[in-house]
């Protein structure tokens, strides 16, 4: 059996709710376990499946309880009641945040 990390799990757990609950409207409430990957914390927050749609969809993103963010990773962004964890953004699409710096002699 392979072994999976904790938050990896409860990423598991988080995908099996989306199916039950999250139906196919993006605005739709689902509950997820925090992902913070701490063993024995369970702890649950509220999100739109468009929310977890966009960690799922963002590789190393993950979602975790506000308070709950890893040393190791910094928040990406903090939203009521929960954070995305995870790389910060790429130097590609910081770049794209600031059009034109590149041309300027
Ligand atoms: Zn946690």
């Amino acid at each position: 059996m392979p072994h999976l990390t904790n938050r990896h799990v409860r990423r598991e757990v988080n995908a099996a709710a989306r199916e039950l609950e999250g139906g196919s409207h993006p605005s739709q409430l689902m509950n997820a376990v925090c992902e913070c990957g701490r063993g024995g914390c369970f702890e649950r927050f509220q999100l739109v499946v468009s929310a977890f749609d966009e960690a799922v969809a963002t590789e190393g993103w993950f979602l975790v309880a506000s308070g709950h963010e890893p040393h190791d990773d910094r928040p990406v962004r903090r939203e009521a009641g929960y954070s995305f964890v995870g790389p910060q953004a790429s130097k590609a699409q910081l770049s794209d945040l600031r059009p034109g710096l590149a041309g300027i002699d």
